[in-house]
């Protein structure tokens, strides 16, 4: 087994996720130090970061690079998009076009 990333204790939800997300790539992974383990007292709770693990050593290196890809995906600003009434061009965080209004699209 290899540790592939630390979360913080509120990335515990994305950590499962992404355990799950490895799943279906047909990674195996475990999310150590999780709630059961701290409610069992197997560890102390300074020491509970959720972990995820890889269980397979020789799949690590194509988990690392997956990770790494789909965190760059998570950090990435939304693209832009074109209001479709007026051609503006409108920042990928905006909903509806700031000159006529105009609903985005997608
Ligand atoms: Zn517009």
């Amino acid at each position: 087994m290899k540790k592939l990333q630390v979360f913080a204790h509120h990335e515990r939800p994305f950590a499962t996720m992404l355990k799950e997300r490895f799943a279906t790539e047909g990674i195996v992974c475990l999310v150590r130090n999780d709630e059961l383990s701290t409610a069992l007292g197997e560890i102390p709770f300074v020491e509970c970061y959720p972990e995820l693990w890889v269980v397979d050593d020789e799949v690590y290196p194509r988990a690392r690079l997956l990770l790494e890809q789909w965190l760059a995906e998570a950090a990435e600003p939304t693209a832009k998009w074109r209001c479709p009434n007026c051609g503006e061009r409108i920042e990928g965080q905006f909903q509806s076009c700031w000159k006529c209004g105009g609903e985005n699209p997608d």
